[in-house]
């Protein structure tokens, strides 16, 4: 190869990288552009309107305490509009094992998590099971978040299989409360995880949720009631513990 012929390689590698480069990261702006009109045409497609999707930088929010990160993958199967849920639910071999990790800044309400675990691993005749998790290997982290004025947490679907990947629980805002209500909050967040609706959707004009097979219906003392912040079942209800035994059987 000729000295000039040399040179216009150089060149051409040179700016061939430069394109490479750009055209690279132009790509991977539109995969994640991509990606989050995905989600929003999901959360669309679950029936909320609109005027109900609260955009932020990483996700979008809905109903004040569900999150849908704007990396999440969406679920492939359809959700039939009918205590509630969204349709999709962790596997079977993963609801045995949700590997809950507590970052430093919430293990102040260690009582409080073990508290609320130990209601979801109590349910009868149902195969979930939160485990405690230190490492670097998790499937949930729980965080506390500054929520603003009047949402206690923030929780987030499943989707691929996997259980929820984040709780946001507004710890200097539930700190004055009880013991028990501060456990609720975390309860509540934790079956948002594993896929549970607001119980009372509907007179909170929520968008349609599919009933749990045989457990559909109205609960007053259901700890996935929405909108209760401080204020609601401290205990999962009878009907509660019935519908998680229904989508996650032993
Ligand atoms: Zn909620």
């Amino acid at each position: 190869m000729s000295m000039k012929n040399l040179f216009s390689l150089a060149i051409l590698l040179a700016f061939g990288f430069v394109a490479c480069k750009k055209s690279g990261s132009a790509e991977q702006n539109a995969n994640q552009d991509d990606n989050a009109a995905k989600v929003l045409a999901y959360i669309r497609e679950l029936g909320f309107p609109a005027d109900q999707i609260v955009e932020r930088d990483d996700a979008y929010v809905v109903e004040e305490d569900i999150v849908f990160p704007k990396n999440m993958q969406v679920p492939v199967e359809k959700v039939k509009p009918e205590q509630y849920y969204t349709g999709s639910l962790v596997t079977a071999a993963k609801v045995v094992n949700i590997r809950l990790k507590v970052d430093a800044s919430m293990t102040s309400m260690q009582a409080e998590i073990d508290a609320a675990i130990n209601q979801w691993n109590t349910v009868p005749n149902c195969k979930i099971h939160w485990t405690l998790v230190t490492g670097t290997s998790y499937d949930v982290l729980m965080v506390n978040s500054n929520l603003g004025s009047g949402v206690c947490g923030q929780g987030t679907f499943p989707s691929g299989g996997n259980a929820g990947g984040t709780i946001w629980i507004n710890k200097n805002y539930i700190a004055g409360n009880s013991f028990a209500q501060r456990s609720r909050t975390i309860c509540h967040e934790m079956g948002h995880n594993v896929s549970f609706r607001h119980t009372n959707w509907s007179a909170r004009g929520e968008s349609s949720a599919t009933a749990v097979p045989g457990v559909g219906g109205t609960d007053a003392s259901s700890i996935m009631n929405g909108g209760q912040c401080g204020s609601g079942a401290t205990v999962l209800s009878t009907k509660d513990k019935q519908a998680a035994a229904v989508l996650y059987p032993l």
